[in-house]
């Protein structure tokens, strides 16, 4: 048997792979910038789960208790394996360890899905907006890869805001991923649109997507006409983002939904904690 002694300050990527409950195995890590990277697990075979849902997912603390973040699944739910997105916060108790792991190293995935970004929650519509920054892209990179999308919506809108342009990139390379996808690729390619903006630094498009939603500037630039009463919104972004994009639907006329009362917009934090710091 494995040695399941551990240093208090043994680093992640040297615990005992077998001897972690509940690990999975890393089978890849890319890194998108310095705060920023994806990464792949092996999925557990009783996992299952809607595209959009969120599971607690960690390593191994090191007073021996495992340290657990929500984590979206970045993957759609028949995907073999399990995709995640995350950011890197400096002196993060998970993230700070998170981002050093290597494929073969191990991370804790919880069997307990849960979440309100799935298409359940939303009634029946002609669009779909999904609205996102930073890693609030996860549960939507599950979502535009689940064949379900398209056939429940004329049209599919990804909308990313970040601060710089590097940031958006993982949004760019998924978008080319699923236009290429044998599943869904020839759907998206007709019906998903993407707009990347950023707010701190100059690029194609900038600013903020609730101002660019209320001044109309999203709409024009993407050729496609205001949000309307028949549209149906999924929200994922910092509170303060949240909010906003709610007051912006709710003009509109539409409700927010939820798991057990579906609506007509659906919203989900991504992450707790101080707005201002890195969204
Ligand atoms: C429902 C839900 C889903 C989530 N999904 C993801 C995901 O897919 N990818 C991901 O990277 N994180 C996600 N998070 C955040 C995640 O749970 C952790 O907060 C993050 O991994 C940092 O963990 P940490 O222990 O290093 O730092 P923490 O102590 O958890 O966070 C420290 C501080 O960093 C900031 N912060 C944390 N996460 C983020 C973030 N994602 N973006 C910007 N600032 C942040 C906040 O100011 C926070 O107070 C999600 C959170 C929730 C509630």
């Amino acid at each position: 048997m494995a040695d399941t002694t551990l240093s208090p300050d043994a680093p992640a990527t040297e615990l005992p792979a077998t001897d972690l409950p509940g690990g999975q195995t890393v089978t890849a890590v890319k890194h998108w910038s310095d705060q920023l990277f994806s990464f792949r697990l092996t999925r557990p075979a009783s996992l299952r789960f809607r595209s959009g849902e969120f599971v607690m997912i960690g390593l191994m603390g090191e007073n021996g208790r495992p340290l657990l973040r929500a984590y979206s699944i970045a993957s759609p739910f028949w995907d073999e394996e399990l995709e995640f997105y995350s950011i890197k916060v400096p002196d993060g108790p998970l993230t700070s360890r998170l981002q050093n792991i290597k494929i073969g190293d191990q991370v804790i995935v919880k069997t307990k899905p849960t979440g309100t970004l799935i298409l359940d929650a939303l009634l029946p519509g002609k669009r779909l907006f999904l609205i996102s920054t930073g890693t609030g892209i996860a549960p939507f990179a599950a979502l535009i890869r689940d064949p379900g999308v398209y056939e429940a919506y004329d049209q599919v809108i990804l909308t990313h805001t970040c601060r710089k342009k590097e940031e958006l990139a993982y949004g760019f390379d998924l978008v080319e991923q699923t236009k290429a996808d044998p599943l869904v690729g020839e759907e998206a390619t007709e019906k998903l649109l993407h707009y990347a903006t950023t707010t701190r630094e100059p690029s194609q498009y900038e600013g903020r997507i609730t101002d660019l939603m209320r001044s109309g500037k999203v709409y024009e630039d993407l050729g496609t006409p205001p949000l309307t009463g028949d549209d149906r919104v999924m929200i994922c972004g910092s509170m303060a983002l949240n909010l906003d994009v709610k007051d912006i639907c709710a003009a509109v006329g539409l409700d927010e939904g939820s798991v057990a009362r579906p609506g007509q917009f659906v919203v989900e934090k991504s992450f707790v904690g101080d707005d201002t710091r890195l969204s």
